[in-house]
This record gives structure tokens, sequence and C-alpha cells, in this order.
């Protein structure tokens, strides 16, 4: 495909998602008293052309000058105070959205879009109480409001609010008649979780088993079920891991240390090495399984077996520092480092290892490189270099 048709696929694309978006902020519109006449002006086009190049900014100003242009245009408002959104002009968005409200000519369609849209604002800017305000008046306006509906969801989820959430989600699913039963299998995990944590047990139970029955792929729950039948029953909570990892086997290595406990608890602890190996004859560049195994074996007083097995990880992912950690143990462990050697490994081994430790000033994350704009709270210039102290235990 040469570049200009690529192009032109391109714009093809754009502009129906954003006939979509007008579509969706004017359905209910039939008498034609404000056909759109915005499509012929020439910025329009210019604006569309910006969007599929990527280029948002340049976007925002032609659509801009097609909003003065047709002042009425609802479709174009809604477009551009989306786009203001997404690059983080936030106030723009909602001066756009509140403006649109303001408005006596909506159709009903047309104010709950708005309002919602308003909510998402707001939400997006931390202001939960006036999004919840938005969300409900939208639904007041349209009750069946889809994203208001899901707007509300995320805000819930945002709030840990896990049975609004799932509640929302489970009319979402009903009304648009999509299969979110993995959405809420793990929602259904966070209830079991909550649960938990006040001390109600078999409440947390009916959790995670109405999670995988909604879902055998939420993971988590398999993992909280397996735990909490460890110390009543190590054989079901095994077997529980084992459903876990036939259904997920790309998620297995997080059972293995439950599994483990499990297997010896059940006086059958070399279940463990069978399983890895089953799992690296499944695929031979698992190297999560070797790990597992090579620890296993490691703990058995068999560090020479383990270390073949990690050199074979080595190999096929040199980039993967956990696996260079194990091996400096398991030569540590074969006693073939002399004492200074022993020393650097064990240092090696309490440390938490960042390739070139960086952390912002802001927020506190944590970076592996010098990075000019914080990745999470989209600061500037604030990442220094992390001067970490001696690692625990050798203060
Ligand atoms: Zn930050």
């Amino acid at each position: 495909m040469s570049d200009t048709a690529l192009v032109a696929v391109l714009v093809a694309g754009v502009a129906g998602i954003l006939a979509g978006l007008a579509g969706a902020a004017s359905r209910g519109r039939e008498d034609g008293r404000r056909r759109p006449g915005f499509r012929s002006s020439p910025h329009y086009s210019e604006g569309l052309h910006a969007l599929a190049t990527g280029q948002l900014e340049l976007a925002i100003h032609e659509l801009d000058k097609v909003r003065r242009e047709h002042p009425d245009s609802v479709e174009v408002q809604q477009v551009l105070s989306h786009l203001y959104r997404e690059v983080g002009k936030t106030e723009r968005a909602i001066e756009i959205h509140r403006a649109l409200i303001a408005r006596r000519d909506l159709t009903r369609a047309e104010r709950a879009y708005a309002l919602a849209s308003l909510g998402t604002d707001y939400r997006k800017a931390g202001l939960l109480d006036r999004a919840a305000d938005a969300y409900r008046e939208a639904l007041l306006v349209e009750p069946k409001n889809l994203h208001a509906l899901a707007g509300q969801q995320k805000l819930h989820e945002d709030q840990r609010q896990w049975r609004e959430a799932f509640e929302i989600q489970t009319r979402i699913a009903r009304m648009r008649k999509s299969d979110d039963a993995l959405v809420l299998g793990f929602l259904q995990t966070e209830l079991g979780r909550e649960a938990l944590a006040a001390g109600r047990r078999d409440a947390a139970f009916e959790a995670f088993r109405t999670a995988l029955s909604l879902d055998r792929r939420v993971f988590p729950a398999h993992l909280a079920l397996a735990d909490l039948w460890l110390e009543r029953d190590p054989r079901r909570a095994a077997q529980v891991l084992e459903d876990a990892i036939a259904t997920v086997p790309e998620r297995a290595y997080l059972a293995f240390s439950t599994l483990q406990r499990a297997y010896a608890a059940c006086g059958e602890p070399s279940r463990f090495a069978a399983l890895c190996e089953r799992l690296v004859g499944q695929d031979p560049r698992d190297w999560r399984a070797r790990l597992g195994l090579a620890r296993h074996l490691r703990a058995l007083n068999r560090p020479g077996e383990a270390l073949g097995l990690l050199l074979r990880a080595v190999e096929a992912n040199p980039h993967v520092l956990l696996v260079h950690l194990e091996v400096w143990r398991t030569l540590r462990a074969m006693s073939s480092l002399g004492p200074e050697e022993q020393k650097y490994v064990a240092t090696v081994e309490e440390s938490a290892l960042y390739v070139d430790p960086h952390i912002c000033t802001a927020c506190r994350y944590r970076a592996d490189d010098m990075l000019w704009r914080c990745p999470h709270c989209h600061e500037w210039n604030t990442l220094v270099e992390e001067r970490v102290g001696p690692a625990a235990g050798t203060r």
C-alpha cells in the first residue's frame, strides 16, 4: 500500500470514529433543523487529517476554527472536548461541556451524552463528587445512557466500591448484551478479598467461587481460594491450583509458592518438580518453570542440577535479572565461591536491583533510567538518581 493510500484509509477510519462520536451525540435528532454544514469547512478536513497523522494539537487548532464558524454544531463541540481531555487539558473540556449543557436546544440524547462526558472530565480531573453528580444527572435525563453507566462503574472502581461497580457492570452487560464475565469475576475477587480482610471467611469463599463460576480465567480467585484451603485441606488447595494452571498456563508461576507448600503439606513434595518438568516440556522457553524447578532443587541440596537448568534459562532469557540472581545463589550454595565473592553475592541477594535507579522527587515513582517527564505524575525534571543505602541486614 502506498503512503497516500494508507493516509486515505487512516483518514477514513478516523472520520468513521468522529462520525460515530457525532452520531452518538446527535442520536434522536430527526427534524434536520440543524443539518451539519460544518463538514464542508476546509478546517474540518484539515482537522481530520491532523487526527489521522496523530497531530492532536493541530487537530484541536483546526477543529476549534470549525467550532467558531459553526457555533451551533453540537457534534464539533463534543469531538473537540474529547480531544482536549485526551491531551490533558481537562479544564478546557469541562468548559465546553458546561457551555453545551447550558444550551436549551439539545435533544435528550445530546444532553445525556454531554452530561456523561462532563462526568468523565471531572473524573479525569480527580473531582470525584462532581463526576458522580454529572453521571447521576445524565441518567436522570436518559436512564439507560451507557456512557454515564460506564463512567459510574469506573468511578466506583476508582474508589474501591466493588459491590456497586459489580452491580453496574452487570446492568451494562445485560443492556449491551456483551460478555463481561471476566471483569465481573475480577470484581467478585475484590469483594472476596475485602470480606477476607474483614474476617468474613465464608463470604470470601462464596465470592471467590462466584468469581470462578463467572469465568475460570480469573487467576487471583484460584490463588485466594487455594490460600483458604491450604491449612484445612492442602490436597484441595493443590487441586485448585492445578485447575488454575490448566486453565491459564502462562500464569502458572504465580501459583508456584503456594503449590509447593500444598504438596509439602500432603507429603508429596516431588509433585512440584513433576509439574515444572511438565510445564518445561509444554514450552521449552518457559524460564519461570525452569527457575521454579531450580529453586526447588537448590532447596533439596541438588545445586548442580539446578545450575544446569538455570544456564539453559539464561540462554533463552539473558535479560531477566531474576534468573541471574538465582544463578548467583546457586553458585553460593555449591560453595564454589571464595569469601569475598560470597559477600558480594549476599549483597546482591539482599538488594532490590535497578539497572540505573532513578526516583521522582514529586511522587516517588521509580524508574530504571533517567526520564525528563515522570510517567506517573507527569511532572517535568523531577527525576534524580536514587542513592540507595546499604541493603537491609548489612547495616
Ligand atoms: Zn512522578
